[in-house]
């Protein structure tokens, strides 16, 4: 019977997850030669694994996490060279640690050879079983942190991708919360409170700059009639509808908000009453004579609007004196017969808007 024979009859080998016991192969053609091994190793509370042949310890190192290889120099067909560079050559073995173990007589021929092909030791027949203990002590400690080391990190790029994961849950909440604290549900536009927050901010910005800031107030004409006869929804589909155009003749710096009902607010940095009452105009006339609206297919009529402009610096300078005298305006337009823009008069006649500021305005 052959070593190799009777090894794999006896040889029991750990499963790569198994962490209970450190697994050391050893390596040797001559049975003997591996029991005499297996003994000396005996109280040290290792899984040994023996093979009988270079093929053989190939194989098993394939499959299986050692911790030490033992090998015979000498072998038929894969020599112990041959097969210490065959293993090291797979990716996970690479730095698996490999005793050559030889013959005296054999030593410096085999010294230079041995780690060329990967060996990083070596062991002398007959083997001292002190020397032969300590150094698989010493191999083996190295593993079991070397493994502690793989777990921990682990366990902490897992922790990572955890925290990763849930930090951007967490901004993604955020930021849904927050734009649930500033739209409007119905519109999708900014609504009040973000209105009254924002407002105060561009009127400082825009004193700074000393610009000046349009504020235009916007209200559905007769609204109440129109729900009254085609019902509560397509009224909300038609604000859905008023609400794309403002935001369809919005500039990037303007603010456009639903102030209440179907009451808007506009708020036009960097704007003058010459732009700011085209604006307000374009936007009547949109809406007046914009396309119909079809809702479950019917065809609604087009409602109108009625829009009242106050003015930075003219005609207040926070955001509720703006406010106050774009209703004022907005009222007036009501008064006027509806469909219309009213301008804020300007008290002051002394006050002449700036030429400057239309120039600067960027146009709608
Ligand atoms: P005016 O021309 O004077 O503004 O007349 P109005 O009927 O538009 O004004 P009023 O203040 O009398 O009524 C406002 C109407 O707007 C009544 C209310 O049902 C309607 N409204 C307010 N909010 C909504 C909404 O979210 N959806 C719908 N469909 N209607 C709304
Ligand atoms: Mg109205
Ligand atoms: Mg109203």
């Amino acid at each position: 019977m052959t070593a190799a024979h009777q090894i794999k009859m006896t040889t029991k080998v750990k499963s790569r997850t198994d962490t209970s016991q450190v697994s050391v192969l050893i390596v040797d053609d001559d049975l003997i030669n591996l029991l005499i091994l297996e003994k000396m190793l005996k109280n040290m509370d290792l899984n040994i694994v023996k093979a009988g042949s270079g093929q053989e310890a190939l194989d098993l190192s394939d499959k299986h996490d050692f911790a030490l290889v033992l090998m015979d120099a000498q072998m038929p067909g894969l020599d112990g060279f041959e097969t210490s560079k065959q293993i090291r050559a797979v990716h996970k073995n690479k730095d698996l640690p490999i005793i050559i173990v030889s013959a005296v007589s054999k030593t410096k021929e085999f010294i230079l050879k041995g780690y060329e092909s990967g060996a990083v030791d070596y062991l002398l027949k007959p083997i001292d079983q002190f020397q032969l203990k300590s150094k698989v002590t010493v191999f083996c400690k190295l593993f079991e942190q070397k493994r502690l080391l793989e777990t921990r990190n682990s366990e902490l790029s897992q922790l990572n991708l955890q925290l990763s994961k849930e930090i951007s849950k967490r901004k993604k909440a955020e930021q849904e919360l927050r734009f649930q604290v500033i739209r409007d549900p119905l519109t999708g536009l900014f609504n009040r409170r973000y209105l009254e927050e924002s407002l105060e901010r561009e009127i400082s910005k825009a004193k700074r700059q000393k610009i000046s800031l349009a504020l235009i107030m916007l209200d559905a004409d007769h609204f109440k009639n129109f729900n009254d006869t085609y019902g509560h929804l397509a009224g909300d589909f038609v604000l859905k509808h008023l609400s794309d155009l403002l935001i369809k003749n919005s500039r990037r710096e303007d603010i456009a908000c639903r102030y209440g009902g179907e009451e808007f607010v506009l708020v036009l940095p960097g704007t003058g009453p010459v732009v700011a009452r085209r604006r307000a105009e374009d936007l009547r006339i949109i809406v007046d004579q914009g396309d119909r609206i079809q809702y479950r297919k019917k065809i609604l009529p087009n409602i109108t609007v009625s829009l009242g402009i106050a003015l930075l610096p003219y005609h207040g300078s926070s955001a509720v004196e703006l406010i106050t005298a774009a209703d004022k305006a907005l009222y007036q337009a009501k008064g006027n017969g509806r469909n219309q823009v009213v301008l804020a008069e300007f008290e002051n006649s002394q006050i002449v808007p700036e030429k400057h500021t239309e120039e600067n305005a960027p146009s709608a």
